[in-house]
């Protein structure tokens, strides 16, 4: 387990997740409301991206799992975009 994430334990990682995916949310509506702010919207896609690998870390999620589900989803995706572009 990285040193950060032991240190912190796993309560105090799970807020920090929650924390910046909800900082993500709110550059997330910005943009949608045209008031896109570029270097705030590259921050916290950085924070959302070191949290999730240290859940990933806390949680004992594996590459190879997180690969497997990327791939399943992806692929399902594909098929759902596809599809509804058929109708
Ligand atoms: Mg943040």
């Amino acid at each position: 387990m990285n040193r950060f994430v032991e240190k912190l334990g796993i309560d105090d990682v799970t807020f920090i997740a929650i924390e910046e995916c909800s900082e993500l949310q709110k550059e997330l509506t910005k943009a949608l409301r045209g008031k896109l702010r570029r270097e705030a919207f590259i921050e916290e896609m950085a924070d959302v991206t070191i949290a999730m690998s240290w859940i990933k870390d806390a949680f004992d999620i594996t590459d190879e799992e997180l690969q497997k589900k990327l791939g399943e989803k992806l692929a399902k995706a594909e098929i759902k975009f596809i599809e509804g572009n058929e109708k």
